[in-house]
């Protein structure tokens, strides 16, 4: 439902639970977030319930503090509203943490593939459907945004796709389709968001990633590609002061 990511100097924790707060209206069950310091420790935390819930849940078990990570609130569409349910979800082996807006409908084939393949499910969502095939790919690639590539030619419906791996710290890469996502450009930071929302607090530069494309961003970079890796155009705008 509402999706904030972070990459730069600033606690990402703080960035995503700010972004969030700001997404509540939207409506949600569930909240999570995956956190990377510099050493590549991935950190995630998740809680079915209002935002508060997951922050009392931090508190009494901390993520790493680090600059990268990616934020979501859930509103549960497969699989009921549970802890485990709730993103992020994780795949190669703890080591990718992936967040969804939207519905993979074409998950259920696609699951039946991975099970055949001996792949293991933690929840009941569409989700880690995408979240266990972007593993997969990682793990042939050794590439984040290859493995992106390689996934969402794959998945139909509607999705906002956000991932961070612990090998990539300093990374986030994002993918749309029928579902919306914006960039925040910073200076020495950069930020993604569900709506400008997300980060309209740190930044009113802004960019809407267009359909079927891939965002990656660092601390100073983002590059914008369709999904077969081509380069797009880009049309930056201004957040208004009311927003
Ligand atoms: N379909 C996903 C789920 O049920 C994502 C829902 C959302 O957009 O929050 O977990």
């Amino acid at each position: 439902c509402g999706i904030v990511g972070y990459v730069g100097p600033a606690s990402s924790l703080d960035v995503l639970l700010g972004g969030l707060r700001r997404l509540e209206y939207r409506g949600y069950d569930s909240a999570g977030v995956a956190v990377i310091d510099d050493e590549g420790n991935l950190g995630t935390s998740k809680k079915a319930g209002k935002l508060q819930t997951l922050v009392d849940e931090l508190a009494e078990h901390p993520v790493p503090r680090g600059g990268t990570g990616i934020g979501h609130t859930r509103w549960a569409t497969h699989g009921g509203p549970t802890d485990v349910n709730a993103h992020p979800h994780l795949a190669d082996g703890g080591r990718l943490a992936v967040i969804h807006n939207g519905i993979i409908e074409n998950f259920s084939e696609l699951r039946d593939e991975l099970l055949a393949e001996g792949a293991e499910f933690a929840s009941e969502t569409d989700t880690e459907v995408a979240a266990v095939l972007l593993g997969r790919e990682y793990r042939a690639t050794g590439d984040l945004v290859e493995a992106f590539r390689r996934t969402v030619v794959r998945l139909d419906g509607a999705f906002t796709l956000l991932a961070v791996h612990r090998d990539s710290p300093g990374l986030v890469v994002g993918a749309r389709r029928n579902s919306p996502l914006v960039i925040g450009l910073g200076e020495g930071e950069n930020f993604l968001g569900s709506d400008v929302a997300a980060f309209v607090e740190h930044t009113r530069n802004a960019v809407a990633i267009g359909q079927d494309q891939i965002v990656a961003i660092t601390a100073d970079e983002v590059v914008v590609t369709d999904f077969d890796g081509g380069p797009v155009t880009v049309e930056p705008f201004e957040v208004a002061w009311n927003a």
